[in-house]
């Protein structure tokens, strides 16, 4: 009605008439859309890593607002879009204890009871192996579609392609109108690489955009009103080659689309991280016209799409889209915005006492305190002295990292590569105080001990540098340090405070010392500070200096590899492997494989003498001083902060 009043009076005046006649007979539908992606096992509001509550996520708190939104509304229909029944150990505690025959999951009694829709399938639903997905999904009183996932014999859809979906709206007048909602779904192809043991012979995968050419148009033929697609898949829009991992935005260009769901990069969509996306409406929720949404992971976002369909002739028209995203936590008032549903929690209880049970067990099963337990760890570990002494309790990290890069590059291009590993003390104080750090007693390790080792849901990453790439790395890593002058008596504090001790890359795999009277190389945003200063000194690789020409794969997590911490070289373009897999549980694994992990490191970097005249100081745990790992640190008692004092005497 808005572009009326720019038209001349006259045609203005006929326009009216005759749009009041056409309103006279419109039917309108406006169509809610809700949907949860990468929901990883959140189902309860609990962090089984950590082994207590949280009030920031879980499918039982969206139910909550699902439910608000039913009661508003009555043209709603909710859709899961993937990366469900794998993530933590909520959910390894179910695959361990899978349904027997004719047994409902009870991922599908919940989401039965949450009346979902549809859902479709994620890469990390192949996680567990066919057998256990078959025998969860059975249990599904809803369609579970996916359309890119083809039998190996004869290339047929492995799952059921794609529903179509028959409900009665009301119209904006509050007539019963049928619409006829054609759902289908698709899968990352790289799947059949990432999951080759348990789909090797079985599966294959076809392209995203391709499958939704084909299926979109099969559903129109068969009487779609409405498509919305299940993409579990992220959002780029470098231009197309076939066979992408993120394929969502491709799928907005295809006519006849309607609303797409987006997941597995665990973004928010509609966010300002796509504001420069081609076609984007942030603020509406669009791209190239089309519903989108992104929900977040774990359950902490609930996507609604709203789609207005106008009816012409005997079509369902789209005349309008949007989306936006409900959270479960108001991160600036700090406040939960969903309640959990107390009927659903009761649903889970009994799995919830059994997961508890689980995650208080030792690693790999065995008895705690009792003989030949796995991950049994033979000293304590903490990162009291983490900044300043190689520890293990970051040491650990690399070699998990190194020790799965080896297996997942194996049979890759980049096999001969040597590979060095990178991690950082992500629990060191800082901001989040003297309290905030790793601190693991000696004895049987539990899979809630993992967290303690490393507290970010990342995965792992692959990037490709060189060996002069590698030292600009530590070079940005090494502004971790205030600048020592050694002549000055003063006392002067070691850490500089401003730089998060996440971005403290300690690399394995080549030695080196760190030069804390040199001036530092980068400013904390990356840039370049001063292009003659260098702390890294005495760079080796295989006891000989690094050849700066030399390619090497640098492994870390998906938060260093794509730019996070601005460090220099690092960014998407040289990822050579981005892993579904979450670093927590590939450090698991490797605690299960070591068995007995005794903490000791291999002193691979240290800092350079610095020879002050003054007292050389810094501030960490005031458990340290019961701790001090070797005779070159002094405690000096413990701060009005709360913090521990310290002097390096070495
Ligand atoms: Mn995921
Ligand atoms: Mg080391």
């Amino acid at each position: 009605m808005k572009s009326l009043k720019r038209c001349s009076r006259p045609i203005v005046a006929a326009a009216v008439l005759l749009l009041s006649a056409a309103f006279a007979f419109a039917q309108t539908v406006d169509l809610t859309i809700l949907a949860t992606s990468d929901v990883h096992n959140n189902y309860l509001n609990y962090d089984y890593f950590s082994d207590m509550p949280t009030d920031s996520y879980g499918l039982v708190k969206i139910a909550s607002g699902i439910e608000a939104e039913r009661a508003a509304d009555a043209n709603v229909l909710l859709f899961d879009n993937g990366d469900n029944i794998q993530g933590n150990p909520f959910g390894e505690y179910l695959a361990k204890n899978p349904p027997k025959d004719g047994e409902t999951s009870p991922i599908m009694k919940l989401m039965n009871a949450m009346g979902y829709d549809a859902m479709t399938l994620g890469n990390h639903e192949f996680n567990f192996g066919l057998p256990y997905l078959t025998s969860v999904i059975a249990g599904a009183s809803f369609p579970v579609v996916s359309a890119n996932v083809v039998r190996a014999r004869d290339g047929s859809p492995y799952f059921v392609p794609y529903a179509i979906l028959t409900r009665q709206f009301k119209d904006r007048d509050g007539k019963s109108q049928l619409l006829r909602i054609g759902v289908t779904g698709f899968a990352p192809p790289q799947i059949t690489s990432w999951d080759g043991a348990n789909l090797s012979g079985k599966v294959e995968t076809r392209d995203i955009y391709e499958s939704a050419l084909e299926y979109v148009k099969l559903m129109k033929e068969k009487g779609a009103d409405v498509v919305v697609l299940l993409a579990h898949t992220g959002i780029v829009d470098f231009p197309r080659k076939g066979g992408e991992e993120n394929a969502g935005y491709y799928l907005t260009q295809i006519p006849g689309v309607d609303a797409v769901v987006t997941g597995h990069a665990h973004q928010k969509f509609p966010s300002s991280a796509f504001a420069k996306i081609s076609g984007a409406d942030i603020a509406k929720g669009t791209i190239n016209g089309v519903g989108v949404v992104m929900p977040g992971s774990f359950a902490d976002n609930l996507g609604r799409i709203e789609l207005s369909f106008e009816k012409r002739g005997n079509a369902w028209v789209r005349v309008d889209a949007g989306a936006k995203l409900l959270p479960v936590w108001d991160s600036a008032k700090k406040q939960s915005l969903m309640a959990a549903d107390p009927k659903l929690v009761a649903l889970l209880s009994k799995e919830h006492e059994g997961a508890l049970a689980f995650i208080r067990a030792p690693i790999g099963g065995g008895e705690a305190g009792g003989p030949a337990a796995n991950g049994e760890l033979l000293a304590p570990l903490n990162s009291f002295f983490a900044l300043v002494r190689d520890a293990y309790s970051v040491q650990i990290i690399n070699e998990a990292q190194m020790w799965y890069a080896k297996d997942a590059l194996k049979d890759t291009a980049y096999a001969k590569l040597p590979i060095l590993s990178a991690a950082a003390p992500f629990k060191a104080g800082g901001r989040q105080g003297p309290k905030y750090y790793t601190n693991v007693p000696a004895g049987v390790l539990a899979v809630k001990n993992i967290a303690d080792l490393y507290v970010y849901s990342n995965t792992v990453a692959m990037v490709k540098l060189n060996g002069a790439e590698v030292k600009e790395w530590l070079e940005m890593s090494a502004g971790q340090f205030n600048r020592i002058d050694p002549a000055s008596t003063e006392e002067q504090n070691l850490i500089n405070d401003k730089f998060p001790t996440y971005n403290y890359d300690v690399f394995d795999g080549v030695t080196y010392e760190i030069d804390a009277t040199a001036p530092a190389r980068y400013n904390e945003d990356g840039t370049l500070r001063d292009a003659s200063a260098e702390r890294i000194k005495n760079l080796k690789f295989n006891g000989a200096p690094i050849d700066p020409k030399q390619d090497f794969v640098v492994v870390t997590n998906n938060y260093r590899a794509y730019g996070g911490g601005h460090f220099p070289n690092v960014g998407p373009a040289r990822i050579i492997f981005a892993s579904p897999d979450e670093s927590r549980q590939v450090i698991l694994k490797y605690i299960e494989m070591r068995k007995k992990i005794d903490p000791k490191t291999d002193g691979n970097w240290k800092l350079s003498p610095m020879n002050a005249a003054g007292p050389v100081v810094f501030y960490t745990s005031p458990l340290g001083a019961d701790a001090l790992p070797d005779d070159g640190i002094v405690s000096l008692g413990v701060a009005d902060t709360g913090y521990g004092k310290y002097r390096l005497v070495k």
